[in-house]
């Protein structure tokens, strides 16, 4: 997300960083430039130029005028204001209620309503230690209920089984005296979704909040929509009275105009944005952090935390002690690296949120992070056990049998051997020096 306004916005922050002085003139082209920036990036206008009127007042007082380094003071009073329009702090769910505590979820068809479903229960149930269940209100696909059943099964949560002849409501209250019985923390309620909002399904949904009463009632809503994202969760919450909402596709949405603009022309909160089509791909939305990637300041803190959770850390303890030990770093241990950077979703997830690198062209970031990871595998699969623990016995012709096996060229395995010798030879230094301490804080 926010890509084409990081672009965008790049050059002008990094021109009033390095200024010791600003003048109005430059203050004023600086907030032009943000405010054609935002309005491409498919920011709702009030938004914008609420936005905009907030950074001038700020940009013209004191706070700026005053400082010794008042480029970067116009840099974080940008950073503040966009982190402001989207909700300054991210905010949790409610679960603080008996058990089962109920998630009830809204939007149109193909926003991503069931797949949000499943994400929401892994979330749950690995960072919050919660036991979920799921069940779907939508009986009017019976292929909908199917598909919750299948990624139920997928992210280990109870699911409570509705067919297309019952009424929503009676399903979900069967729904919630099953979780009691089987102590579930949480019950989360997929719903019926149309093409686009009509009176029917409103009645619908909204006879069904009145007879579950849910702490939460979260709206899902595709960010590559732009502003009618905000629109329409508008008119949701016009009917509903929602706690927050859930961006997704994220992924695909260079612009960021809907994230922008929810919390102002609705006043809920973004609460998740989805990343991508697989369960794990849900993030909690941290409105500071997205104003700070948005300035190309970098989401260090996210890629920490991202890090932090997909690093495999007994098998990073066990490197860390075999090379404080000092011994030899082998093609074993290469995979074992390679496998834990393709379980963070190869690179390219990551680099974006590094500062500066949301502004390199799409392209470069291809190559950098494309399919090297998978193919680097796949040549150290196809080694025996011996030769991994010992590439010195490598030679020519067992490196052509590699790449046959691997179904790559000679070329591909020399660069795999390649990367190994600086891997091995970077590991050796470590072993014997200071950066010891670095391995532990990782493996900790
Ligand atoms: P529903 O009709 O609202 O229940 O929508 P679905 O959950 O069936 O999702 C519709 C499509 O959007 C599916 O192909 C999902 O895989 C896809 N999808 C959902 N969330 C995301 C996301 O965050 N990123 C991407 N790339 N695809 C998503």
């Amino acid at each position: 997300m926010f890509e084409s306004l990081t672009q965008r916005l790049s050059g002008t922050m990094e021109r009033l960083r390095g200024r010791g002085r600003l003048s109005e003139s430059n203050i004023s082209e600086a907030v032009r430039e943000v405010r054609i920036a935002l309005l491409e990036a498919d920011v709702a206008l009030p938004v914008v130029q609420g936005l905009i009127q907030r950074i001038k007042v700020r940009a013209v007082g004191q706070e700026v005028m005053r400082s010794l380094t008042p480029g970067q003071v116009l840099v974080r009073i940008v950073r503040d204001e966009l982190a402001l329009v989207m909700g300054s702090q991210a905010t949790d769910l409610n679960l603080n209620v008996p058990a089962p505590a109920v998630i009830l979820m809204a939007g149109l068809q193909g926003a991503g309503k069931t797949t949000t479903v499943a994400k929401l229960a892994k979330h749950l149930k690995e960072r919050r230690k919660k036991k979920v269940m799921v069940v779907s209100a939508d009986v009017y696909r019976p292929a909908a209920i199917e598909q919750l059943q299948t990624l139920a099964g997928q992210v280990g949560a109870l699911f409570f089984p509705s067919d297309a002849s019952q009424k929503p409501e009676a399903i979900v209250k069967a729904a919630i005296i099953e979780a009691r019985k089987t102590f579930a923390d949480v019950l989360i309620v997929d719903t019926a979704g149309r093409t686009s909002i009509d009176d029917a399904m409103m009645a619908e949904i909204k006879a069904l909040h009145a007879a579950v009463n849910p702490v939460e009632t979260l709206f899902v809503v595709d960010s590559m929509t732009g502003q009618d994202a905000a629109v329409t969760a508008k008119h949701f919450g016009e009917a509903l009275p929602l706690t927050g909402v859930v961006l997704t596709k994220t992924d695909g949405d260079a612009r960021g105009g809907a994230a922008l603009s929810v919390r102002y022309i609705t006043g809920k909160p973004i609460k998740f944005v989805g990343v991508g089509e697989k369960p794990d791909a849900l993030d909690v939305f941290h409105p500071d952090r997205a104003a700070g990637r948005i300035l190309d300041m970098g989401d260090v803190l996210s890629l920490v935390e991202q890090v932090e959770q997909q690093v495999d850390h007994d098998k990073a303890k066990k490197l860390a002690d075999k090379v404080a030990k000092g011994k030899k770093f082998d093609l074993n241990d290469m995979r074992d690296q390679l496998e834990q950077m393709q379980n963070m979703g190869g690179l390219h997830g990551l680099m974006d949120k590094l500062p500066g690198v949301g502004a390199l062209p799409e392209a470069v970031k291809q190559q950098v992070t494309g399919k090297e990871v998978p193919r680097m595998i796949a040549v150290i699969n196809s080694m025996t056990k011996k030769e991994r623990r010992n590439p010195d016995l490598l030679n020519g012709s067992r490196r052509a049998r590699v790449a046959r096996g691997s179904g790559l060229t000679p070329a591909d395995v020399n660069k795999v051997l390649k990367q190994y010798q600086q891997m091995e030879k970077m590991m050796g230094k470590l072993g014997r020096g200071g950066m010891k301490g670095m391995m532990r804080g990782l493996s900790g």
